[in-house]
């Protein structure tokens, strides 16, 4: 059989297994969608009785102990985005123009965006197969053909410049290998700033995400495993930290009764009272939210294993996924499958999508410096993220007697 007759037989049978599962709805399945069960009502209606819907407000002061608490760490300070908690994290980091960031490319693009808005230049890194996250071998081979270590400063020699961070990110919410990152990162004296925009709930053994770093910033888009509308905050156990960051959030603005004074260029970035009582009540649903998806994960796992030519991405021993986004991954031999499958995904509802174009590939960050990315281009030509809603999980077809344990 000729490479394209299978191609064509192994795009046939994702898509019939995928119509299976669902069915044939007239409505089309979605990437990512929320969930509002909970006491998002009660609590946005008592939000706007109180008339603080801005941002000051009790419900920020909840949604962040809250947050704090369920995140293992001592503050969480709430903002507008994620994108904006990670350039706070990475401001408070001492992240400033002219420094250079370590980051994979395998990343969505605020990743980027978050240390270009602060003037640094992002500086790629491949990633390791097993956890889709910044690789911590490649990070080390790459450290050690370009760094002078001056003073506790790590210089990039072939730019001069200061390399101020490391930003690995949880990709659609499997944690990265932290211990030898952190390993790398103490040899070069080089902060950890986590990117846990995708992994709320995620542990790295016993340890939240976006606690293990110095800082930490995740994301409550509406596509992310729980949703305050628009929403970020900034994590860290330092109290200095914490401050600088709701101090920069909140336009420097220093206590006073009425006078209005400000102690530095600053932001508006701090999260709205009606946004922080969405958040509180989707926090609640956090845990049942990861089971779900959990579930649906295994439910995929079982549904697909058979077909040969695909896996379906499994978290890594001794940690837990929120499994925010399944990924499907397709053999290298049928790797040109890929838009193949995408096309009759979507031709049929099912909204499937590519992973994010690798940051090196966009024309504002084709120049940035980059190490060796093998396997950020090689998972990028056959990676397709399938429909991930924790409520998805309720709704699909059993195929077996089996599944509907699940
Ligand atoms: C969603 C996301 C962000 C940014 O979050 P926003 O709330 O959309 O600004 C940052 N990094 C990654 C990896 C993300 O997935």
């Amino acid at each position: 059989m000729s490479l394209a007759n299978s191609n064509q037989e192994l795009v046939l049978e994702v898509a019939d297994r995928f119509r299976s599962v669902f069915g044939s709805t007239p409505d089309s399945v979605a990437l990512h969608e929320p969930d509002f069960d909970g006491r998002e009502a009660e609590l946005l209606i008592d939000c706007l009785n109180s008339g603080y819907v801005s941002s000051v407000g009790r419900y920020v002061t909840e949604f962040e102990t809250e947050l704090a608490r369920v995140c293992g760490v001592k503050y969480a300070v709430a903002v507008v985005n994620g994108t904006a908690a990670l350039e706070l994290a990475l401001h408070v980091a001492n992240v400033g123009a002219d420094s250079e960031v370590l980051m994979p490319s395998f990343t969505f693009v605020a990743t980027a965006n978050a240390a270009r808005h602060l003037g640094a230049i992002p500086h790629f890194v491949d990633i390791d197969p097993d956890n889709m996250g910044l690789n911590p071998d490649a990070l080390r081979g790459h450290l050690e053909s370009i760094v002078d270590s001056k003073r506790g400063v790590a210089l990039n020699r072939r730019s001069g410049r200061r390399i101020a961070a490391i930003v690995p990110m949880h990709t659609f919410g499997h944690p990265v290998d932290f211990d030898r990152l952190q390993a790398v990162a103490e040899e070069f004296d080089i902060p950890i700033i986590e990117d846990a925009a995708e992994s709320l709930g995620s542990k790295y053994f016993e340890k939240p995400c976006g606690s293990l770093g110095m800082v930490g910033a995740v994301s409550f888009n509406g596509n992310k495993i729980i949703t305050t509308g628009g929403g970020g905050a900034v994590l860290t156990n330092q109290e200095s930290l914490a401050q600088k960051a709701k101090h920069l959030s909140t336009t420097a603005k220093l206590p006073h009764r009425w006078e209005f004074i400000h102690d530095q260029v600053a932001y508006n970035y701090r999260m709205p009272n009606l946004n922080a009582a969405l958040g509180l009540a989707q926090l609640e649903r956090l845990e049942h939210r990861i089971r779900e998806k959990r579930a649906l994960a295994t439910f995929y796992l079982d549904t697909f294993k058979s077909i040969d030519g695909i896996t379906i991405f499994k978290e890594a021993k001794g940690v837990r996924s929120n499994y925010w986004l399944n990924a499907m991954i397709l053999d290298q031999e049928v790797a040109n499958a890929r838009d193949p499958i995408l096309t009759m995904l979507n031709d049929s509802g099912i909204l499937a999508r590519p992973s994010w174009k690798p940051l090196h590939t966009l024309a504002m960050y084709r120049e940035c410096p980059r190490a060796e990315l093998p396997v950020t281009n090689d998972l990028h030509s056959r990676l397709i993220n399938i429909p991930s809603s924790a409520s998805l999980r309720a709704k699909l077809i059993p195929r077996t007697e089996n599944d509907r344990r699940y």
